[in-house]
């Protein structure tokens, strides 16, 4: 097995190091701005010189480089070591906007894409309803044609975001009387309008990040449909695909690893430091095969999709592992801070990177939800077992439920 990178690509990390080092941090008065202004900044400059934004056409904002794994990776790499901002991280940017790209009609694309990429407008993900979670196929919100217009009843819950969304992708039952796969459709909604209703719901780290949405006679228009209609099933495919690629990647694991090492060497139990206790090195050990894993797993799939084939079950496995190794490097970290873990919790963000306790105690609570999302653990477990090691199915499983 040979993991070192091409000439090219070696050289490709030369320029996209010295394009960091002029850019980022930024300089001068430009420091005296928001954190949010200067990543604005700083993403327009690197979206110029071809690093973000890569697979997006120029005409919606984007770089429009070739595609190519490998020259994606460096990037990541080299902005991972200096902190540098990749592309704005959102609902829209990570799902809606690439599934319109791949799947939408030209007019959408063209009053959509750019204004989701560049944060003019928010999405939420109208999926999950009471009842309809992994089984998602079995939704009852009913989308039916009146003149013109989509009339929207039902009810969605966990959607992330919808108190500030301006629009709604959703899935509706269009085709009552279809198979439950075929009678869903796809459809794009705008939040502002009186037939619904958003009640936020508080989690456990003190903020509001879900709602539940009700639809009363909500509105429409009948060509905001992506995909066909009763053909939505497929295009929530497309959309998952975004979503789960959103989830894992191995530089967000290893930079919250080295930050629990650090945490083990800070902490002081019975006058030492905790990373000198046998039992917290073992933990740390094992949790550091699993990085390993978890890294080498990134490489397969990079090896396949730099030679432009699927990488198929090994996107599932980089999703399940990334939520996995979280979960439990928040568990130890949770376990040195003892008491101070009763504190609130801090910031939760997906990628946040923790320091300080509060952060710590966010991130183990965003820990247990994030290994639901986008396909809860155990569903996961059971594709990549059955499809990609052949195993039998799970007897105890309903196969028409899955998603
Ligand atoms: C952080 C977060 C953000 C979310 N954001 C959104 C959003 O923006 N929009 C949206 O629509 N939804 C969102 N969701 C909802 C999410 O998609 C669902 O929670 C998820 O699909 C699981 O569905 P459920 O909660 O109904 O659990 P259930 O499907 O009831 O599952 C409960 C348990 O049973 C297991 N289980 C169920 N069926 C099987 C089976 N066939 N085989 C084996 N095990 C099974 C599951 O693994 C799980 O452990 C979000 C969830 C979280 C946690």
């Amino acid at each position: 097995m040979d993991l070192s990178y091409s000439t090219e690509a070696e050289a490709y990390r030369e320029t996209v190091s010295s394009f960091l080092e002029a850019n980022w941090p930024l300089k001068g008065k430009e420091k005296e701005l928001s954190f949010d202004e200067q990543c604005t900044i700083f993403r327009d400059r690197a979206t110029e010189a071809g690093f973000l934004y890569r697979s997006i056409p120029k005409q919606y904002g984007g770089s429009e480089q070739e595609t190519d794994a490998l020259s994606a990776q460096v990037i990541r790499e080299e902005f991972g070591k200096k902190w540098a901002p990749m592309e704005a991280r959102g609902i829209g940017t990570m799902m809606l906007a690439p599934t319109l790209l791949e799947r939408g009609e030209q007019w959408m694309k063209d009053r959509w894409v750019q204004k989701t990429l560049f944060g003019e407008i928010k999405w939420c993900q109208g999926y999950s309803e009471p009842g309809s979670g992994s089984d998602l196929a079995s939704l009852k919100t009913r989308g039916e044609l009146v003149g013109d217009e989509w009339v929207i009843n039902g009810q969605k819950i966990w959607t992330t975001g919808a108190h500030e969304a301006d629009f709604m992708f959703i899935l509706v039952r269009t085709e009552p009387d279809a198979s439950k796969h075929a009678g869903i459709s796809y459809l794009l909604l705008d939040m502002n309008q009186p037939g619904i209703e958003v009640r936020p719901l508080k989690t456990m780290t003190g903020t509001v990040d879900f709602n539940e949405v009700f639809f009363n006679d909500a509105r429409t228009p009948k060509d905001w449909i992506v995909g066909k209609r009763g053909e939505g099933w497929a295009v929530s495919r497309t959309t998952l695909k975004h979503e789960r690629n959103s989830i894992g990647a191995t530089e967000q694991t290893n930079a919250q690893f080295s930050r629990l090492k650090k945490l083990a060497q800070e902490t002081i139990i019975d006058g030492k430091p905790a990373i000198e206790r046998e039992d917290i090195r073992e933990r740390l050990s094992i949790l550091e095969g699993h990085i390993l894993a978890h890294k080498f797993s990134g490489f397969r799939q990079l090896t396949k999709d730099a030679s432009g084939e699927d990488p198929g079950i090994i996107r599932l496995m980089t999703k399940l592992y990334s939520t996995e190794i979280g979960h439990l490097v928040s568990k130890l970290a949770m376990d040195l801070i003892g008491d101070d873990g009763l504190l609130g919790a801090g910031d939760a963000r997906m990628g946040a990177i923790p320091s300080g306790n509060s952060a710590w105690i966010g991130q183990y609570m965003y820990s247990l939800g994030i290994a639901i999302a986008g396909g809860s653990a155990n569903i996961q477990r059971n594709v990549i077992a059955e499809r990609g090691l052949g195993l039998p199915r799970d007897a105890a499983a309903d196969r028409s439920k899955s998603n």
